[in-house]
């Protein structure tokens, strides 16, 4: 029996009040949020049937269930196509998916490009997850993959008439080379191959992939799109037919984030442009810094005119950007590299990168582990290197942090 204390109908009131009707009201005043709102809504309601049917008919594209679309990450998607958009050379309009991590992305990209009997050719510096997926995990799939330097090789030669996609890294993480994406999007195309581009490290604010012909850009968006170290997210552009090519796999396999990262994300795209900049101006001048630093063996940034990549990178990318990753070879192995991860004061240990504040990762310690001891040699990746994700704050109290690290050890 109700308790008389409570009121009547206590729980349909909390229950209903307040709920999606109330959004109807809202639709129908004159005002409108200045910023988009998060749809926290696992779920949409409806008055009668044939909306639904008219939704999976594709006549309507009103929301139905959140892992398949929802308000916040088509509006985060809307702003990833519009930064990525370009007159392609296929003169599709761009369209844009956002998943739940980098991988899924990726994973999800190549999954429904593949199926058993066929062959990748990608990149051998890449993305130690990746790296991973395609060398021990695809062939259970009996899907091989050819890994090829870029840059050095005559990767023509690794196609084979079961080859379907060419993958890379605009910006090879750690070593930091920027391979000919029009050269390479031209010898994939000839063949009628598909061209996906990691374009985590550079971002539309540096590098638009699309638009130097590539078929995918792909992202981590934890790393600089997001760029607060506060959400795992990932996405990918590409024209709208092969979008909804992929949004059928994202969909199957619930690779969807949730509306409140897709809401962090949008908020962090709006500064995208900035961080860039700055990120770049603060990397180029650590770069400069430790090129010229006697405990400094090699420093990887195609913003130096000693990387062997600048001439390539300065071609493709905007704006006189080379992004905000470095890598550096410190004189000596394991114990130089520990030591001044050690001494750093202002820069901590953060095995991911892209955030405001300037981090150091160690590849063959944490991102690259995958890599059996001849995959790093064979890559150039080693104990004495550290990673830089050079960040927001005052470039001379991060060169002051190094300089004085480096006087330890
Ligand atoms: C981090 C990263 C990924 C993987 O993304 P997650 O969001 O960690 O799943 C892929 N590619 C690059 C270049 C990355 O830096």
């Amino acid at each position: 029996m109700r308790n008389k204390k409570t009121p009547a109908k206590l729980s349909t009131n909390l229950i209903h009040k307040g709920d999606g009707k109330f959004c109807r009201k809202l639709a129908d005043m004159s005002s409108v949020p200045e910023t988009f709102p998060v749809y926290l809504t696992s779920v949409f309601a409806f008055d009668e049937v044939p909306p639904v049917d008219a939704i999976y008919e594709h006549k309507s594209d009103a929301y139905i269930y959140s892992r398949m679309a929802n308000p916040n990450s088509d509006a985060v998607a809307e702003i990833l196509a519009a930064a990525d958009g370009s007159p392609s050379a296929r003169k599709k309009k761009t369209g844009a998916l956002v998943f739940s991590s980098g991988m899924a992305a990726i994973i999800t990209a190549i999954l429904s490009s593949v199926k058993s009997g066929d062959h990748i050719v990608a990149s051998s510096v890449l993305y130690g997850g990746v790296y991973d997926y395609l060398a021990n995990e695809l062939p259970r799939f009996g899907v091989s993959v050819t890994f090829v330097d870029f840059l050095k090789d005559d990767f023509t030669r690794a196609f084979r008439p079961e080859t379907k996609l060419v993958y890379t890294e605009i910006i090879s993480n750690p070593l930091m080379e920027v391979p000919d994406i029009a050269a390479i999007a031209k010898e994939a195309h000839s063949r009628g191959l598909l061209f996906f581009v990691d374009n985590t490290f550079a971002t539309p604010a540096i590098a638009r992939p699309l638009s130097l012909g590539a078929d995918a850009s792909l992202y981590s968006t934890t790393k600089y799109l997001g760029g607060h170290s506060d959400i795992t997210g990932g996405a990918l552009t590409a024209n709208s037919e092969l979008v909804a090519k992929i949004k059928r796999f994202q969909t199957l396999y619930g690779a969807m984030p949730s509306p409140l990262d897709c809401w962090l994300l949008a908020r962090s795209l709006r500064t995208l442009d900035l961080r860039m900049k700055k990120h770049s101006k603060n990397a180029l001048l650590v770069a400069e810094f430790l090129e010229a630093h006697p405990k400094v063996e090699k420093v990887f940034y195609p913003g130096l005119k000693s990387s062997p990549s600048h001439k390539t990178a300065a071609a493709q990318f905007a704006n006189g950007r080379f992004g905000g990753m470095l890598s550096v070879n410190i004189k000596g192995g394991v114990r130089e590299a520990s030591k001044l991860i050690k001494e750093m004061k202002i820069i901590s240990f953060v095995p991911s990168l892209a955030g405001t504040a300037t981090t150091v990762s160690y590849p063959v310690k944490t991102s690259h582990r995958a890599y059996s001891a001849e995959a790093l040699k064979a890559a150039g990746i080693t104990q004495g290197q550290l990673r830089f994700s050079i960040g927001l704050e005052d470039a001379d109290d991060i060169i002051a942090d190094i300089s004085a690290s480096l006087d330890k050890i």
